[in-house]
């Protein structure tokens, strides 16, 4: 257990995030509202790891999922009912694809986000990295935050089934709505891949690393398999604090459950807790931040060496997700 930063470090407040796309945007939104609020905000750091395994070519081009669901929603453009994509998006080059059998029947990409993905493919031909690429796509609106992908390499997840047979994540999730029982999640070539440029130097220098409510397995997943990543963590002196998934023994949104089933762990906050693990025993975390449904499971938990906060985890909106932030910073600040 490191000793926490002291409030007089607030102007110089070093933050870095791990996360997956929705659960990981509407949580970094609370990171940056609750920055603002803070004196010296201004020159606050605040950097979010981005879990890359969902990315895919389609038709041509390459789709980063989770950048884009952050991207969008720190610029405020993305459709907050229905869950991806661009507000006020419309489908007309998709309806064309369709046409001409490109791409897949059940994933719709909109013309709005087609426009991102051919930005971004066209920037890959020319020889920028993917970390390059995600720099210049964050100058367009002011997102409040350095976004970082976990790594340069294409680590696509697969969904390795019980027949013998895998598909790529997106096409289990999208088209069998996690309905086929997965045997394994693999990022074929993870283990060679290096983490992007700045992603070890951004955990080794924070002062707080928050683990975003995201799916554990399919988008921390990824990130902490990234080799280096891990040992980044348990390395750094800065506290690291991991926000439940799990409500009330519930995924909130999502399909968590059946992910978390396939790596043998049950639908709790405990149990995703014991799957981090304590970082004064190998594991990763220093604090663990529950709902009050869970409150009975608060001792089990500490029990295993990791401080347990329980506070209220609806991110409902900004404000919501801002006081999830404070606590979090509360349970470490000095
Ligand atoms: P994805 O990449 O779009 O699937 O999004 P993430 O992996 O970042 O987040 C998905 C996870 O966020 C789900 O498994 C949910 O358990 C969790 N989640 C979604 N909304 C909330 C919320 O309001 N509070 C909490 N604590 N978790 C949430
Ligand atoms: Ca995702």
């Amino acid at each position: 257990m490191t000793s926490g930063f002291q409030t007089g470090d607030a102007a110089t407040l070093r933050i870095v995030v791990l996360a997956g796309g929705v659960g990981g945007s509407r949580f970094s939104i609370g990171v940056r509202e609750s920055l603002r609020r803070r004196p010296g905000a201004g020159a606050s750091g605040f950097t979010i790891v981005v879990n890359t395994g969902d990315d895919l070519w389609l038709s041509g081009v390459r789709l980063q999922p989770d950048v884009d669901s952050i991207v969008y929603a720190l610029a405020g453009v993305n459709d907050t009912a229905r869950g991806w994509g661009r507000e006020g998006d419309s489908e007309r080059v998709n309806a064309e694809l369709q046409a001409w059998g490109s791409g897949w029947p059940w994933f719709t990409l909109g013309d709005l986000d087609l426009g991102t993905h051919l930005a971004r493919t066209g920037w890959l031909r020319d020889g920028l990295s993917p970390t390059q690429v995600i720099e210049r796509m964050s100058r367009r609106w002011p997102l409040g935050a350095t976004l970082l992908p976990m790594t340069d390499a294409e680590v696509d997840t697969q969904v390795a089934l019980g027949d013998g047979t895998s598909m790529h994540f997106q096409e289990w999730w999208t088209r069998h709505r996690a309905t086929l029982e997965p045997v394994r999640f693999d990022n074929p070539g993870i283990d060679r891949a290096a983490p992007a440029a700045g992603v070890l130097e951004a955990i080794a220098e924070a002062d707080v690393v928050l683990i975003a409510p995201s799916n554990p397995v399919v988008s921390i997943g990824p990130i902490l398999a990234v080799p280096g990543i891990r040992e980044a963590l348990r390395a750094t002196d800065a506290s690291v604090v991991g926000v439940s998934p799990i409500i009330g023994g519930r995924v909130v949104r999502g399909m968590a459950d059946v992910c978390l089933r396939a790596i043998g762990v049950d639908t709790s906050a405990a149990a995703v807790a014991a799957h981090y693990g304590a970082r004064s025993d190998a594991g990763l975390l220093d604090v663990w931040l529950i709902a009050e449904e869970d409150a009975a499971s608060a001792d089990e938990i500490e029990r295993r060496g990791i401080r347990t906060v329980v506070t209220p985890l609806w991110m409902k909106d900004a404000a919501a997700s801002a006081a999830i932030v404070d606590a979090a910073l509360a349970a470490v600040e000095g």
